[in-house]
């Protein structure tokens, strides 16, 4: 047996205001006065000066706002990394993602590609990076995905949806202050949220499980069932507890795996575009087969906070678009071979997994 010998986050802050130490924490690690920081900050604080007032620029350094409508594309990260190559002196400093997983999820792969030859979708799968990347800085706005503590950065490419998954892909520095998260509406916390007790119940209900992650999981699920099912906690204890159970969720499953809901949602996003934290929601509310008491506990938590998810998103849907789905599903293995283990294909079938789709 050989053991992964996986890398993690070098650096992390947490506390509420320490977004306020950004610029002392990555001054020292600008290259020389032509080597700039990029800040990639999801557009919904375009005009939020409580938050981007504390972002100071000197020389070069430049703020690209990105909208996070869409999730990341492998087209959109090769884009970015020329436009950056085309509008700096030197390779920059540093790339700073300011936003949740999408933003986070960009600025691993910019910071990645812009020392890595060729196009992103090359590097989607596993262990395919070369070269170390440039110094990266994660801050989430909003708790759920773990993408600031993961191995991976989720990219959308022309054949797939498939991370970046490397030992140069998780940050050098994250920033958790819990105060970023105040503006999140309710339905995208709830979304996101429920993607952290989605990767808890998967990792936790895995084949991969083992007591390093069973502990991050537990943890994790522990602070989810106080936060969603809980009763008395202020709206500041709720935001504290969220960002930390994301980073143990994703904690949890560095060294296991996601499941059932991952693959099939990795479907509806690649054919419809359905965003990640929602997908794995909707997903979800159908796995009782497995997944029964994880399933129990996410549709009474639904309920107590009104939650309505979409009914019939694949009613309309052609037998060779329930292909598609099904074919991205199915390639993502590790997640069936963590969930139903090694002989997963003698249950896990086509026709199965379209039964399952048509009930969305
Ligand atoms: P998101 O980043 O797409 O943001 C969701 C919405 O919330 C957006 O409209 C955004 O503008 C808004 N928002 C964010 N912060 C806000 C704030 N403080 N106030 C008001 N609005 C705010 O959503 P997400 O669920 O965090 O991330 C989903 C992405 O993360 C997907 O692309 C998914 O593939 C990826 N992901 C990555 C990993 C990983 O390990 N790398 C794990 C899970 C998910
Ligand atoms: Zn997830």
């Amino acid at each position: 047996m050989s053991y992964k010998n996986f890398p993690m986050v070098s650096r992390v802050i947490f506390g509420r205001g320490s977004f306020n130490q950004l610029n002392d924490i990555v001054a020292p690690k600008r290259l020389n006065t032509k080597s700039p920081f990029i800040f990639l900050v999801d557009d919904v604080f375009k005009n939020n000066t409580w938050l981007t007032s504390r972002i100071n620029l000197s020389y070069d350094d430049k703020i690209i706002y990105i909208s996070a409508k869409e999730e990341p594309k492998t087209s959109q990260v090769d884009e970015l990394v020329e436009s950056i190559i085309l509008d700096t002196k030197e390779r920059p400093s540093g790339i700073i993602g300011i936003g949740g997983g999408t933003l986070l999820d960009l600025a691993k792969a910019v910071s990645i590609m812009l020392t890595n030859q060729g196009k992103t979708e090359n590097y989607q799968g596993w262990d395919l990076v070369k070269n170390p990347a440039i110094y990266h800085v994660g801050v989430p706005t909003i708790s759920g995905t773990g993408a600031e503590v993961s191995r991976t950065t989720v990219l959308t490419g022309p054949i797939r949806k498939l991370g970046i998954n490397s030992d140069y892909t998780p940050f050098d520095q994250v920033i958790l202050d819990p105060e970023l998260t105040k503006d999140v509406p309710k339905e995208q916390w709830f979304f996101t949220g429920m993607d952290c007790y989605i990767h808890c119940i998967e990792s936790l209900n895995g084949t991969y499980l083992n007591t390093f992650s069973q502990s991050y999981g537990e943890m994790s699920l522990e602070l989810c069932k106080d936060i969603f099912f809980g009763e008395s906690l202020s709206k500041e204890e709720a935001e504290d507890k969220l960002m930390m159970a994301s980073w143990h969720g994703g904690m949890s499953i560095v060294y296991s795996q996601v499941g059932v809901a991952h693959a099939l949602s990795y479907g509806l996003s690649y054919l419809l575009g359905t965003k990640h934290g929602i997908g794995n929601c909707i997903v979800f509310n159908h796995l009782e087969e497995f997944y029964p008491e994880g399933v129990k506990l996410f549709k009474a938590m639904k309920k107590k906070h009104n939650i309505e998810l979409p009914q019939g998103i694949c009613a309309d849907l052609s037998d060779s678009d329930f292909d598609t789905m099904i074919n991205i599903s199915l390639s993502l293995e590790p997640l069936w071979e963590n969930a139903v283990g090694k002989n997963w294909k003698n249950t896990v079938t086509r026709k199965k997994l379209k039964e399952l789709y048509k009930k969305m």
